[in-house]
């Protein structure tokens, strides 16, 4: 296996094996739980719930209380840097205080690259280029000829209040999900405070599982319509 993340390195230097591609369709709420894959089950002594936007119908007790969302971005060609710092001037990432947001920020090699546009149905784009271009040229009229390189999109989860949801569903089962957009640090730190409890200390740990999160409403069932919805009004006064 040839990893490249520093996580995964330090997990298999510590001894971890890793079974890419084996998704879970469930576990058994034992002591230890039994977690099961199509290809084969693991004995576990904790379970953390780190699906995020992909965990489905795994734990419907955490699912309703989070909300998957597709998001979407480009990256241009490279403009040449006279061209790319006229954009942006300076190497920092930016977002708008919109409700559906757009980001953005320079490369290295001076592409622009784009985030916009968000759906919110089990399929993604036929053509992520072609969603996510207009939002880009709506705000960078001057790159109607830039060449469009990469495009691509994932799923994350975002809560009714924006803020992260921790918990424990029994002593031996943690979750965190709902990073709301903000996942990069803060699902490495849900790891860091998770990895702490599991040793002893739930003291960070608690501090973010005492958060108030609320259910959507509808529950698993009903809230797309809602979310639907209250999508479809908060982006009418985002173009007002
Ligand atoms: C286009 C896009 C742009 C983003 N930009 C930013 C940004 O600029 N800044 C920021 O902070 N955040 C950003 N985010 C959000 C960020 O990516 C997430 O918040 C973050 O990845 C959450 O980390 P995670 O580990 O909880 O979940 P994920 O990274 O989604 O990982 C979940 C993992 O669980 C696996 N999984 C799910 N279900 C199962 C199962 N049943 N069995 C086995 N494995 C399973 C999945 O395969 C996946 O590998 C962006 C997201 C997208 C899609």
């Amino acid at each position: 296996m040839n990893y490249t993340l520093g996580l995964a390195n330090a997990a298999t230097d510590a001894g971890v094996r890793i079974f890419e591609r084996s998704r879970v369709k469930g576990y058994s709420h034992t002591d230890p739980a039994l977690v099961e894959t199509p290809e084969g089950s693991v004995k576990a002594d904790f379970v953390v719930l780190a699906c995020n936007g992909y965990l489905d119908k795994l734990e419907r007790r955490v699912a309703r209380k989070i909300m998957p969302i597709n998001n979407f971005m480009i990256a241009t060609e490279p403009l040449g840097e006279q061209r790319a710092l006229e954009l942006i001037n300076g190497r920092f990432g930016v977002h708008d205080t919109r409700f559906v947001v757009d980001y953005f920020r320079l490369s290295e090699d001076h592409r622009l690259l784009f985030g916009g546009g968000e759906n919110y149905r089990r399929e993604f784009p036929a053509d992520i280029s072609k969603f996510v271009r207009p939002y880009m040229l709506k705000l960078f009229p001057q790159l109607e000829d830039a060449r469009i390189d990469y495009a691509w999109g994932g799923t994350l989860s975002v809560t009714v209040n924006r803020l992260p949801h921790f918990g424990r569903l029994k002593p031996n089962v943690y979750f965190a999900q709902g990073f709301s957009g903000h996942g990069i640090s803060t699902a490495n730190f849900a790891g860091k405070v998770i990895a702490e409890a599991i040793g002893g200390t739930a003291t960070r740990f608690d501090v973010f599982a005492d958060l108030p999160t609320h259910m959507f409403p509808g529950g698993t069932l009903l809230r797309y319509p809602g979310m639907v919805l209250g999508m479809f009004y908060y982006s009418l006064i985002d173009r007002l």
